[in-house]
């Protein structure tokens, strides 16, 4: 593949949308995670397939995914048929519809861990619903989360997801590091940070026998991809168990996406309780919290607390049981092939420029970091890769028309075809030479 030669495109309308827009929406943006982008957060008109069209007229292809949930692609017709479809019923009842049993019912089939499950709106609140019915479960308080992990943006679990490394402390011994002003200190009571892919220390800490329960991602997508260590799962599994506290599978973005059994079924690993989002509903505001019955039947006889106006919302339900209908094997081989060649592609063109890069994870979401020598084993490996070269990548990306995370992470959908990928790896070949 050569880089195209055509001159780099253009964001003036977004910078000046952002502007005008700022007057009204803080920032211009309605998530601080779309803030900060280079070289400006970008204004949108339409997308379709893997594309996305912004308002200054450029066509770019989408690695974004709307931040992970879109692994159909960009408005597939099953889905809008779905939707428009329910719109004719109602928008929302107040109460139950067929839709979302439904979509329970393929839920409950596809997700090894999934005796019994509940919707919620997004994966923030399905990780609170999961740490409560843990405390709830055991009678105890302490849960434990993981350095680098990311589980919403509420005061009780936003610590220590990207601590800078001169504030956190030993690596063995994390110090808990508060991810926003304005959070409760005390909301760091009952939560402990760790680092993850260590099983020494986590058998050492639940061995006390008062964790209520160990919230993680299964193999680290949010912040970078990483593996488990071999063993490391089944051995947290096992100690778990033994120590009688609730192990919590984070799968919001790795639900549905890794496979259509998400990542316990990948690595054979089956939690007491697993959350999801992002890719259940392709992009409806969709999330779940899914477990063994018992546990979730502490919402109907155990007094636990679980609410939310648009829970199960019908139109969000319709694109779930459109979504999931459409995760066949044949989507997930697709996935797989181009995904790979994906990879091994940018792998290649690194290799070729000299450019010291790693491409780590799966065809379905991988991540790259600049300026290491070997793939990162925990969070504090990662941090230390180079962001600011990264940064310049993704911005001479854009300008080439491929919308890829500042953050490293890519996220494949069924309609990126080895056409898409191929322009993509062309796009890739001429940014890093601008790098040099
Ligand atoms: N957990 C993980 C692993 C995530 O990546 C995210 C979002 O990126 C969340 C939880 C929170 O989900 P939401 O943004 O839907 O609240």
């Amino acid at each position: 593949a050569t880089a195209e030669a055509s001159a780099p495109l253009r964001f003036e309308r977004s910078v000046e949308e952002i502007r005008r827009n700022s007057q009204w929406i803080a920032g211009g943006v309605n998530s601080n995670f779309r803030m900060n982008i280079s070289p400006t957060p970008l204004v949108f008109e339409k997308a379709e397939g893997p594309y996305l069209f912004d308002v200054d007229g450029n066509r770019l292809i989408d690695y974004y995914l709307g931040m992970g949930p879109m692994i159909l692609g960009h408005n597939p017709q099953a889905l809008t048929d779905a939707v428009t479809e329910q719109m004719k019923h109602g928008i929302l009842f107040g109460g139950q519809s067929p839709v979302e049993a439904e979509a329970a019912r393929l839920v409950c089939e596809l997700v090894p861990c999934a005796e019994r499950m509940r919707f919620a709106s997004s994966g923030s609140e399905a990780d609170q619903a999961a740490l409560r019915l843990a405390r709830a479960a055991t009678g105890r308080e302490v849960i434990i989360k993981f350095e680098g992990h990311y589980h919403g943006w509420f005061d009780n679990v936003l610590w220590s997801t990207a601590p800078p490394l001169d504030a956190a402390g030993p690596a063995d011994q994390p110090v808990p590091f508060a991810g926003s002003k304005g959070q409760l200190p005390q909301s760091i009571a009952g939560l402990e940070v760790l680092p993850w892919n260590n099983l020494e220390l986590l058998q050492q800490r639940l061995a006390k026998g008062d964790v209520a329960g160990v919230i993680m991602e299964a193999t680290m997508c949010n912040a970078g991809a990483i593996h488990p260590a071999p063993g490391y799962l089944e051995g947290v599994r096992e100690a778990c168990t033994r120590a009688g506290t609730i192990l919590i599978f984070d799968e919001v973005i790795t639900g549905f996406r890794l496979g259509a059994g998400g990542a316990q079924a990948h690595f054979g690993v089956t939690p007491d309780l697993a959350t999801f989002g992002k890719a259940i509903a392709n992009g409806f505001p969709v999330a779940a919290i899914a477990g063994r019955a018992d546990l979730l039947d502490m919402f109907v006889t155990g007094g636990v607390v679980h609410g939310g106006t648009y829970n199960s919302q019908p139109l969000s339900m319709a694109a779930t049981v459109a979504s999931l209908k459409s995760l066949t094997p044949e989507l997930y081989a697709t996935i797989d092939r181009n995904g790979t060649r994906l990879m091994e592609g940018m792998r290649a063109i690194f290799a070729r420029a000299g450019v010291k890069a790693v491409v780590t994870g799966y065809p379905q979401i991988f991540h790259v970091a600049f300026g290491l020598d070997a793939p990162a084993k925990d969070y504090r490996d990662l941090a230390r890769s180079d962001k600011k070269a990264y940064v310049a990548f993704t911005t001479a990306l854009l300008q080439r028309g491929v919308r890829a995370l500042e953050r490293g992470a890519w996220f494949m959908s069924v309609t990126h075809d080895e056409s898409v990928v191929d322009a993509t790896l062309a796009a890739v070949e001429g940014a890093v030479g601008e790098l040099k």
